[in-house]
């Protein structure tokens, strides 16, 4: 069968120079001097795309192994920390902050919308007294982007360190880690970079390290221990046998992404298109404001069920799109457009699936939503 077109919020496309990439002869990557050099390198090009100079680490793990890392690193029992959540992804930080013994406190934010700046301004007066706070770049079950350039300044002022998980907005988000104050990003290989899943990286600043080499406790663990990785340069020494092939992978894509200087401009211009042809044709987004640039939510219409649109879109238009979990599940639809996902005539072809899948349910739609697509972007 030929393969679906992956609209979905990632994994999205891998370009064939990645898959070439991949594919490389490698060699023993504890052993070769010439692999610490690429190692170092391509961390050295993730610098550049998170615009930061804190220390970069790549590591052997899905997106979820680095917020897990984040965690078990920084966090000793009792520690207060301060969950922001206005979604699933924000939400599930507290799962391993009271894994790893982490006191929680959430500051709860409208579901449908960005963190309001002001709200959690005003809590903080009140309750300042944390570690660190958790939060969300891009929510992508909802498709809500939050203003990470606004809040940890503002939880910095507070002398409490900032975790932010960018995995789906890295690349397609505007990024400035050191001007923004994020003592660690969290990325994931399988969203905007377009590289298979299987690889995390993040960025650690000097007072996280700080924090993390002067606890009380020993960290649990050792896959999620950071600090073995302190001198990986200097004693030229990996904790573990690097994933080569995944990390010629990830290189591959950076390049790509680096030499594409006009990533951001087209993920805002087709995130906006594709947002306004969905309610231009009378369809609803979930999200009341803070739009992503790199995946739209919308209702799944009365009526109809998603499962019903996902397999016709599947099987009659060879696209392949996303519903969501947890509390969206059978609720939304998403369109993933990050990456190699974010080019017109894909969201083109998925538009033109959708409208006609859409309209055979029997969902009543003004216009076309592919031809609105052409006129809107
Ligand atoms: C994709 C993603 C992750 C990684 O989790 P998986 O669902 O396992 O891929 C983490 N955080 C966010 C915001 C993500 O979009």
């Amino acid at each position: 069968m030929k393969n679906p077109l992956i609209m979905t919020p990632g994994p999205t496309y891998v370009n064939e120079e990645v898959r070439r990439a991949l594919s490389k002869e490698i060699t023993n990557p504890d052993l070769d001097l010439d692999f610490y050099n690429f190692y170092r390198e391509t961390c050295n090009k993730l610098k550049q795309l998170l615009n930061t100079k804190n220390d970069v680490l790549i590591l052997s793990g899905e997106g979820i192994l680095g917020l897990e890392a984040a965690c078990a690193s920084l966090i000793e029992p009792g520690d207060r920390v301060l969950v922001i959540d206005n979604g699933i992804f924000g939400n599930g930080f507290a799962d391993f902050v009271k894994m790893y013994g982490g006191e929680v406190v959430v500051f709860r934010g409208d579901y449908e919308r960005a963190i309001d700046v002001e709200e959690l301004e005003n809590f903080l007066k009140e309750n300042h007294d944390f570690k660190l706070a958790t939060l969300v770049h891009c929510e992508t079950p909802s498709g809500i982007t939050n203003p990470v350039d606004k809040i940890c300044p503002i939880l910095k002022k507070h002398g409490i360190l900032t975790v932010v998980d960018a995995v789906s907005a890295i690349g397609g988000e505007p990024l400035e880690v050191d001007k923004w104050q994020i003592d660690m990003v969290i990325g994931g290989s399988q969203k905007v970079l377009s590289a298979p899943p299987g690889l995390t990286f993040l960025s650690i600043s000097a007072a996280a390290w700080e924090k993390m080499l002067m606890r009380h406790t020993p960290i649990t663990g050792y896959y999620c221990n950071l600090t073995i990785w302190k001198n990986w340069d200097e004693e030229k020494w990996f904790p573990y046998t690097q994933p080569i092939s995944d990390i010629y992978g990830l290189r591959a894509a950076v390049d790509i992404l680096l030499e594409d200087t006009e990533a951001l401009a087209r993920h805002r211009r087709i995130a906006e298109a594709v947002r306004k042809t969905l309610t231009d044709s009378g369809l609803e987004l979930y999200p009341k404001g803070g739009f992503s640039n790199t995946v739209t939510t919308l209702m799944v219409p009365e009526a109809i069920n998603f499962k019903d649109v996902y397999e016709g879109m599947l099987k009659e238009h060879g696209v392949l799109i996303a519903g969501a979990f947890g509390f969206l599940k059978d609720k939304v639809i998403r369109i993933g457009h990050m990456g190699e996902n974010c080019y017109e005539e894909k969201l083109y072809i998925t538009l033109k699936g959708l409208n006609q899948v859409l309209r055979n349910l029997g969902v009543d739609l003004k216009g076309e939503l592919h031809k609105l697509f052409i006129e809107n972007i």
